[in-house]
């Protein structure tokens, strides 16, 4: 058995770990795309979010008294698939990044979602406030890449239809 607080250190450590994964993640599709500035400044955006998202659950699992240094095995598991469509194999990248972005918001989006309903049960409010200030910013990140997935898909069949033009990244 575990306790509510028990299991809220234990999904924070979750967050902590998925948080430094988005981080890797967006920074890795930045760096590459050069042909979608809407796109790549959208995500440098995401990352700025992201770093202060690891702040506030940081800050949260010292109140607690948890470590954050572990890395759990099965978050890591969950998140390659954000890894390995981040590759940059593919001829079409950009469109495989910014599906895997939108499958990622979704878990950052259950996480916190979840995190909230723990937080609430174990009575602490202040991981509760930092989780609700951080859920908003996924939303906002999920709704705007399927928002925009439809105009990322015709730009790159243009680029992709053109001999002269990279289409890629
Ligand atoms: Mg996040
Ligand atoms: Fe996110």
């Amino acid at each position: 058995m575990a306790t509510p607080q028990e299991n809220l250190l234990d999904w924070l450590r979750d967050a902590h770990a998925m948080e430094q994964q988005a981080e890797k993640m967006l920074k890795a599709q930045s760096e590459r795309l050069e042909h979608y500035p809407e796109l790549k400044t959208r995500i440098d955006q995401h990352i700025q979010e992201t770093l202060n998202q690891q702040k506030l659950v940081d800050g949260c699992l010292s109140r607690l008294g948890g470590s954050s240094s572990t890395l759990k095995d099965v978050t890591g598991k969950l998140m390659a698939f954000g890894q390995a469509v981040g590759g940059s194999m593919m001829s079409d990248e950009v469109i495989k990044g910014a599906m895997a972005g939108y499958v990622f918001e979704n878990v950052e989006i259950a996480t916190y979602t979840l995190l909230i309903a723990a937080a609430n049960a174990a009575g602490d409010a202040q991981t509760q406030a930092a989780c609700e200030q951080i859920l908003p910013q996924e939303q906002a990140m999920a709704d705007w890449l399927l928002e925009h997935l439809p105009k990322l898909t015709e730009a790159f069949l243009l680029r992709s239809a053109s001999p002269d033009l990279e289409a890629k990244k």
